[in-house]
């Protein structure tokens, strides 16, 4: 592509202290920390709604909120799931672990969450590139239906999913693996008028039950869009389920050709495994495709070079840390890689690629793991954090995510106090208030 110099002034929006881009599980706990910390806060999401891929993505459930003993994303994290279970009625009140999510109460879990801390939420508004000088944004400029315009802030909390504020300001980032093969996409669906008592008492879809019928699906030579057998599913309503299932390889979530393609083909994956559900299990013969996800879901995209890296030895060493802001226990779930669709046909290759944590057993996530090393004022939370490849399995879901989106709320709170360095707060001072909000850092 040759290049074009844009010439135009562009308003400039002066009024924040902390700018939050992306409204995901990140993002949302982030804007709220910021704000409860009297930062004046603002909170840019490109879509319609709050919640990224546990909304607008229709991930179907949490991932475990305990330790398989207990909670441990607490803090923010335990009060929006608190909320977000209200209307799933049909899980018990105590269970912590793969709670199914009803995405439009959620949307409005975070609504309210988000603007009841002071934080104000503009929608359909991207941040489409930054303005970076000396090692520190000094704007971003956002795209909406007013066109461009700058915010400046002190402090920016990239929670993009993709790390763009990070990257755009030229923040060292990896993508994938050495050839830049990431996990593969897959778009989750809603499919409607199930047949309840079917889908309780029939077979389970999931790859984990040897009987499932995906097994016949896949080898059934009928349906050549579903590769292999990922077939997560729950029920998230009365006769409703969602479901995570199908995969789409190839994909860069930073492309928008790539991104596009993904989309259409993840559409008709979502089509194909209803026919194939209704053949092939009772409770889904007379199912409906009642919605496919607004955004697609992406498991891994850009992970920033931060200040620490954290290895997969520190994960295998349930390793703890000065600075760490929350524990993780969940599993390394790296899903099929291009060259493993076979092996899937017959047994289910990724739950068992490392030993999982026993009762009790976590490790810490260092706060210097969310801050790219050569820019002062920028804080990357969520799901492109500075990790290695393998631990991103891990630290990429939701209950760690709105963990560390607390953190780092409040040390860009913090930061936009003085002059803006994130790498130079006080780290005690940031746990203390992590510990006075309910957060676990034993
Ligand atoms: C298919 C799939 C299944 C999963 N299953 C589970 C599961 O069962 N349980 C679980 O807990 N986790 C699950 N995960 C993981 C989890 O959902 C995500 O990793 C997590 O949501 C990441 O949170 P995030 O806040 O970093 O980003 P996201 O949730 O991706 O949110 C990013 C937000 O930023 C917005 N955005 C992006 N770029 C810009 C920009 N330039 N300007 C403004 N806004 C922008 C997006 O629109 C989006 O709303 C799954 C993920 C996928 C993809």
């Amino acid at each position: 592509m040759s290049s074009y110099t844009l010439t135009q002034s562009i308003p400039l929006n002066e009024t924040y202290d902390v700018i939050v881009a992306g409204g995901g599980p990140a993002g949302c706990t982030a804007a709220m920390a910021a704000a409860r910390e009297g930062a004046k806060t603002l909170l840019l999401e490109g879509t319609g709604a709050l919640g990224g891929m546990g909304t607008l993505g229709l991930v179907p459930a949490w991932c475990p909120f305990s330790d398989l003993e207990k909670m441990i994303y607490r803090g923010l994290a335990e009060k929006v799931f608190t909320r977000a279970r209200e209307t799933v009625m049909h899980e018990p009140k105590n269970k912590m672990d793969w709670v199914a999510i009803d995405p439009e109460h959620l949307k409005r879990v975070y609504d309210d969450m988000v603007t009841s801390f002071g934080a104000t939420v503009l929608f359909h508004s991207s941040v489409c590139t930054v303005d970076a000088a000396g090692g520190a944004v000094k704007t971003v400029v956002v795209s909406n239906k007013s066109g461009l315009t700058a915010y400046r802030a002190k402090v920016f909390i990239d929670c993009t999913g993709d790390a763009d504020i990070a990257a755009w300001a030229g923040a060292e980032f990896h993508q994938g693996d050495e050839k830049g093969e990431t996990m593969p996409a897959t778009h989750c669906f809603i499919l409607s008028n199930v047949d309840d008592y079917a889908y309780r008492h029939g077979e389970n879809l999931y790859a984990g039950n040897k009987n499932s019928p995906v097994y016949k699906i896949v080898t059934s030579g009928k349906y050549p869009r579903i590769k292999d057998t990922h077939m997560c599913n729950n029920i998230i309503g009365p006769g409703t389920v969602g479901l995570n299932a199908g995969h789409i390889w190839d994909v860069d979530s930073t492309d928008p050709a790539s991104l596009s393609k993904a989309l259409m083909e993840g559409r008709k994956i979502a089509a194909d495994i209803r026919d194939a559900l209704a053949e092939y299990h009772p409770a889904f013969r007379n199912s409906f495709l009642a919605s496919t996800g607004s955004l697609l879901g992406i498991r891994e995209s850009r992970r920033i070079v931060g200040d620490y890296n954290l290895t997969l030895e520190d994960y295998l060493a349930r390793k703890s840390f000065d600075d760490e802001i929350c524990r993780n226990s969940y599993f390394i779930d790296i899903h099929t890689a291009k060259n493993e669709i076979e092996k899937t046909k017959t047994e289910n290759v990724v739950e068992h690629r490392f030993e999982r944590y026993k009762k009790g057993e976590s490790h810490g996530i260092p706060y210097r793991c969310l801050l790219p090393k050569s820019i002062t004022n920028v804080i990357v939370a969520g799901r492109s954090i500075s990790c290695d490849r393998i631990v991103q399995g891990s630290v990429r879901v939701m209950p760690v995510c709105l963990a560390m989106g607390e953190a780092a709320g409040i040390a860009a709170a913090f930061a936009s106090k003085t002059d803006g360095d994130v790498h130079h707060i006080d780290v005690k001072k940031l746990r203390a208030r992590l510990i006075a909000e309910g957060g676990y850092l034993p």
